[in-house]
């Protein structure tokens, strides 16, 4: 498990159980969840559509077997139902805000009785778009229940009127890898609940998704042109292993995750121009776009691999950077080249 997110998890379950630091707890799990969410937003923001129904682990044992599409489909609706149907006692968000129509999910149960190939075939019918507002909205909501729970709730038990009351709603499938779930629910109090589908159960399912995105990516960059629109090696790239290069509908690289429109500024900027990359441009010695914002710590070591493939082409640039992996040890080319382009050229061409 993510040794952040397990940390937190860890620090929110001692927190929320005492009546002292109950409120602390709470805050925890915002955080929390803060955390998680944000990842789901960045995947949505990055991944192009096709991405939510490919199923590249399919078969294996584990939550990252499903697709990204019903990875949140699944966490926000057993989200959803825990929070609306037993906790506050009220409408689920996805009847109450209409999410039932626009998300255009075939199914409103939590999905678990669907298996093998009727899971991609289900998550390409969703609106991707819908569904990540769906989750955001389950969520927010959530909030809210979170901050009018007192510690006294915890000890909340559900009953079989409960178990009935789960069973009229539909909204679990009677198939025998779903309907276990109610008697999981209601034999936790509020505290429990608290502690998987609000909590835990994401930090599985969002870990298992960002597997899932990992392996789309690696499969993208099979066989693409390791050199980046903006000079870097993805060959050598700290990111590789969760961006998929931008030169391909993968592009997970730090401008594309927070470029409004999830593509990075200079990939952008030499495709408009029909170039091959920056390299190529009579712009780059001035140039302040995405990668090369001064602000960056990294736009000048950027800078300095683009005018050496100017100078001497990808090859001899792959080669340099071989050979500076092998002599050091070093995640970003800006601790090797430093920030000043000239002197970064001046070490690619010494070695
Ligand atoms: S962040 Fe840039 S250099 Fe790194 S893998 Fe992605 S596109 Fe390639
Ligand atoms: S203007 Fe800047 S970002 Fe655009 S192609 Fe030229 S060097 Fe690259």
């Amino acid at each position: 498990m993510n040794k952040d997110w397990s940390d937190m998890n860890r620090q929110m379950q001692a927190l929320i159980s005492r009546k002292t630091t109950f409120r602390e707890g709470v805050e925890k799990l915002l955080e929390l969840r803060k955390s998680l969410l944000e990842q789901i937003q960045q995947i949505a923001t990055t991944c192009p559509p096709e991405a939510f129904w490919q199923m590249p682990f399919a078969g294996a044992k584990g939550y990252h077997s499903k697709t990204l599409a019903y990875s949140i489909w699944h966490i926000f609706r057993i989200e959803d139902i825990v929070a609306h149907e037993m906790i506050a006692g009220d409408r689920q968000v996805l009847f109450e805000q209409g999410f039932s129509e626009s998300v255009r999910s075939p199914i409103i149960t939590t999905g678990n009785e669907l298996s093998g190939e009727a899971i991609p075939a289900f998550s390409r019918q969703l609106d991707v778009k819908a569904l990540c507002r769906y989750a955001r909205a389950v969520a927010q909501s959530t909030e809210g229940i979170l901050s009018r729970i007192e510690h006294s709730d915890l000890k909340r038990k559900f009953g079989e009127d409960m178990v009935d009351k789960l069973r009229r709603t539909g909204c679990v499938s009677e198939d025998e890898n779903a309907s276990w779930l109610i008697d999981y629910w209601c034999s936790r109090d509020v505290l429990g609940l608290i502690r998987m589908p609000f909590s835990r159960h994401w930090i599985m399912h969002i870990e298992a998704m960002l597997r899932i995105r990992n392996q789309l990516c690696r499969r993208a960059r099979k066989g693409v042109d390791p050199v980046a629109y903006c000079g870097f090696s993805c060959n050598h790239c700290f990111l590789g292993e969760w961006c998929g290069s931008c030169r391909t509908a993968y592009n997970i690289c730090s401008f594309a995750t927070i470029s409004p429109d999830g593509k990075c500024p200079n990939a952008v900027c030499c495709q408009g121009k029909g170039i091959d990359g920056c390299y190529e441009c009579d712009d780059l010695e001035s140039c302040e776009v995405g990668f090369y914002t001064l602000s960056n710590d990294g736009a000048l070591a950027a800078k300095a691999q683009a005018m050496y493939i100017r100078a001497h082409g990808k090859k001899a640039f792959l080669q340099v950077h071989d050979r500076l992996h092998q002599k050091y040890d070093f995640e970003k080319t800006q601790e090797i080249l430093g920030q000043d382009y000239r002197e970064g050229l001046r070490i690619l061409e010494e070695n």
